[in-house]
């Protein structure tokens, strides 16, 4: 190891390094030094060599050196997302092990096994699957797995998939569509679970930008018209609440705030507006300096001196200080009427807020490592009790998460396809606030029930759920719930889940749990079902295989025999009527077995009569034709062409042909020897004669074809007839064949032993 490791090192050390390279690897320390808490920079400069070296054959689309890529991955990472040491690491490494001939042992044994595990999670599944769709879910699902272990993964995966995005202009335009239109279902929605608004932005701005181009066009270019005109009226706007929040010794930032393009686009397309009629066009924020009660407390008494200067507009005000976001956004909006009457829309919110609010999960891990590292950069203090909070916060939200996408992996769904789509389900965007009697808040997804809510309060709540009010009027299970809602469940012990919830509730929770308890009623009555066939079957002293027993079923008009013992288990099917289907199954078995049976000693039959009749002109005596004499064949042994025989001379009556292996043999060998002739067949000399064959094998499709294209088509050989049976997964063949001589029958036995499935080939007999 430490051999193989050194000789590596000798040849990265040995592999120059362009000046650009380095410019870009200086960049990427700087950013690094700069936002990470703890930085090895021993293996930061280790993992550049490597990754240069693994990478220096490759390049990209737009023909620029591949390495390029994870440099820049890895400066997103820092910038913007800025875990670890380690997610710097695998970021400059996160394409090796999937495009060149790196594995992820020489990961291991080069950095550690934390940096293999993550490369792993980075790396596309290998191999080809059915369909591009089917590769595509079965990658989503491997990112989605690999992230319950280590959510690294997915904050290093957003960076990659963002620089693929700004870098998409060499490819074909087909492959951007669609990487744009899996950024957009997949990554956004992901991003958004966990906060990361600054990225998510960021990928919807570059999805729309190769999805609908001309629009795209058209409001950047409409914002750049009227940005002057905007900047002044903000500038208008802000300037009397600055004065007075100065005045009062807010420590804060006040300024105007770009709308996503893709946010605008899409009010656009909602409301079938123009650009100058959306009016949030027009939107600031406020960012204060105080941390933690004292910074809430803030917010609030911002909010009033706000306004006191303008009107606010009731319905558009929201209070996610005091009930956050799933994904941990805190800030207060609201929308007020501005100079000339023109609507403004405004956040406040504290440093810290505004941290979670842009970079989610990827904040808290900051603050983990912080707390780690005894530093705050944040606050920018040494308030040891901020650094605790944070942890703590930062502890609870990823506890969250893990807790969440546990429940998600408890019953996975079967397909892969299925699982991303169900996965994606519970991103929701959208959330709703509602209530118990008691006044405790519950955060629910946008269009979740009542049955939603009751398996958020309780498993068992959700179990027995029998009825809801919502709002003290009673109201269908199905019915969706709405911010403010107050929710009563009424249960019954007599209630279970209904099959049918599941097409309505929202939840994983519910969902998962209502699946399960289906499939385990259903499981109930298939044991249930097979018992009480099975004992019955015992009684009437039928044994049947289970193969059979599913023949039977199908039969009688189900798919499965497990439907048919559903069937029996939850009563749909009388026990007697399908015991007398089986009966009857049976009966027409054994008939088809006997004409089966009939059939092939027919064809046994005539197969002897034909060969002997041919046999015997081939027949030489003492190695000699003998035209003139009377052959007759032994009925005691029936020997056929390619038996080993012997002759024996009856007095006034020609010769009769014997096996070797007769059971008369011993007994005339030793009274009747004179009598005995050296026969054999003159199978070597130009002839042909009869030989059957059995082939037996698994059935499959296509079998009855590959051996019979391997007689006639391969080998030119006549088929006198051929019989087939398939049965139960087997394929037994009977042939019966022209061949030349004893080499050409090898030759036969040999390729057809060959074709896929055959296990035996042998002489049959009647
Ligand atoms: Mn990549």
């Amino acid at each position: 190891m430490i051999h193989a490791s050194s000789t590596l090192q000798d040849r990265i050390a040995a592999l120059p390094i362009d000046p650009e390279f380095e410019r870009r690897y200086r960049v990427l320390l700087e950013l690094c030094r700069r936002n990470l808490p703890y930085l090895d920079e021993k293996i930061l400069r280790h993992a550049f060599e490597f990754g240069h070296w693994a990478h220096r054959n490759d390049s990209r689309a737009s023909g620029e050196p591949y390495f390029f890529h994870p440099i820049e991955v890895a400066c997103i990472v820092a910038r913007e997302i800025s875990v670890d040491n380690v997610s710097i690491v695998a970021a400059l490494l996160h394409d090796v092990v999937e495009d060149t001939p790196v594995t992820l042992d020489m990961i291991r044994a080069e950095f550690n096994e934390e940096t293999r595990n993550l490369i792993d999670g980075l790396t596309k599944i290998e191999g080809v699957l059915e369909s591009r769709e089917i590769k595509q879910a079965e990658n989503s699902r491997k990112l989605i797995l690999s992230m319950a272990s280590d959510v690294r993964v997915i904050l290093i995966k957003f960076a990659d998939r963002l620089h693929n995005m700004r870098t998409l202009k060499g490819l074909p335009q087909q492959k951007q569509w669609r990487i744009a239109t899996e950024t957009l279902d997949f990554f956004v929605p992901l991003a958004h679970r966990f906060g990361l608004f600054n990225i998510k932005s960021q990928l919807e701005d570059l999805s729309l930008k190769v999805l609908d181009q001309e629009k795209f066009k058209e409001i950047t270019n409409g914002l750049d018209q009227k940005k002057a005109q905007r900047d002044r009226y903000i500038e208008r706007f802000i300037q009397p609440i600055k004065a007075k929040l100065t005045e009062k010794h807010f420590q804060f930032d006040i300024k105007g705030r770009p709308k996503s393009i893709f946010s605008i686009y899409n009010k656009m397309k909602k409301q079938g507006k123009e650009l100058d009629e959306i009016y949030d066009l027009f939107a600031i924020r406020i960012t204060l300096q105080s941390i933690g009660e004292e910074g809430k407390a803030d917010c609030w008494r911002v909010y009033s001196v706000l306004t006191d200067e303008y009107t606010p507009l009731p319905d558009r005000f929201r209070d996610f200080i005091s009930n956050p976001k799933s994904n941990g956004y805190q800030s207060i909006h609201t929308t007020l009427l501005g100079p000339e009457g023109r609507k403004v829309e405004v956040q406040i919110r504290t440093r810290e807020m505004d941290e979670i609010a842009e970079r989610g999960l990827a904040a808290h891990w900051k603050y983990k490592e912080d707390a780690k590292y005894h530093k705050n950069r944040l606050t920018d203090t040494k308030n040891t009790e901020q650094g605790r909070r944070n942890r703590n916060n930062a502890l609870i939200f990823e506890d969250q998460w893990y807790t969440w996408v546990r429940d998600m992996l408890e019953t996975p769904s079967e397909t892969a396809t299925e699982f991303v789509k169900d996965f994606r389900l519970n991103l929701y965007e959208e959330e709703i606030q509602v209530f118990t009697p008691k006044g405790d808040m519950f955060t629910l997804p946008k269009d979740a029930t009542p049955i939603d809510f009751a398996f958020h309060v309780h498993t068992e709540v959700g179990f027995h759920c029998i009825g809801a009010k919502v709002n003290h009027k009673i109201v269908p299970l199905s019915t969706k719930l709405k911010t403010a809602d107050q929710i009563e469940i009424i249960t019954s012990k007599k209630q279970t889940p209904n099959a049918d919830w599941i097409k309505f509730v929202q939840t994983t929770k519910a969902k998962t749990r209502v699946k399960q308890y289906i499939n385990e009623k259903r499981r109930k009555a298939i044991e249930l079902g097979r018992e009480v066939l099975e004992k019955k079957l015992n009684k009437l002293k039928i044994e049947l295989t289970n193969q059979q027993l599913d023949r039977h079923s199908k039969s009688i008009g189900f798919t499965h025999i497990s439907e048919l013992y559903l069937s029996l288990g939850v009563n749909d099917i009388e026990l007697d009527h399908v015991i007398k289907q089986i009966q009857k199954g049976i009966v027409q078995d054994e008939r088809e077995q006997k004409n089966n049976e009939d059939k092939q000693r027919q064809h046994y039959e005539n197969f002897v009569e034909t060969a002997q009749e041919h046999g015997k002109s081939v027949l030489r005596i003492g190695g000699e034709v003998h035209n003139n004499m009377k052959i007759i064949y032994a009925s005691c042994c029936n020997p056929i062409p390619g038996d080993e025989v012997f002759g024996l001379i009856s007095l006034g009556n020609g010769m009769r042909i014997h096996r070797t292996s007769c059971k008369n043999a011993p007994e005339m060998f030793k009274n009747q020897s004179e009598r005995i002739m050296d026969v054999e067949w003159g199978i070597n000399q130009g002839t042909t004669f009869l030989v059957n064959l059995r082939v037996i094998g698994t059935d499959r499709v296509g079998m009855f074809n590959d051996i019979s294209n391997v007689i006639s088509k391969t080998l030119k050989i006549n088929i006198r007839s051929i019989q087939v049976s398939a049965e139960e997964g087997f394929f037994d063949g009977r042939i019966v064949l022209d061949i030349s001589d004893v080499n050409h029958l090898a030759r036969l036995k040999h390729r057809l032993s060959q074709v896929e499935g055959v296990h035996e080939i042998h002489r049959f007999e009647g």
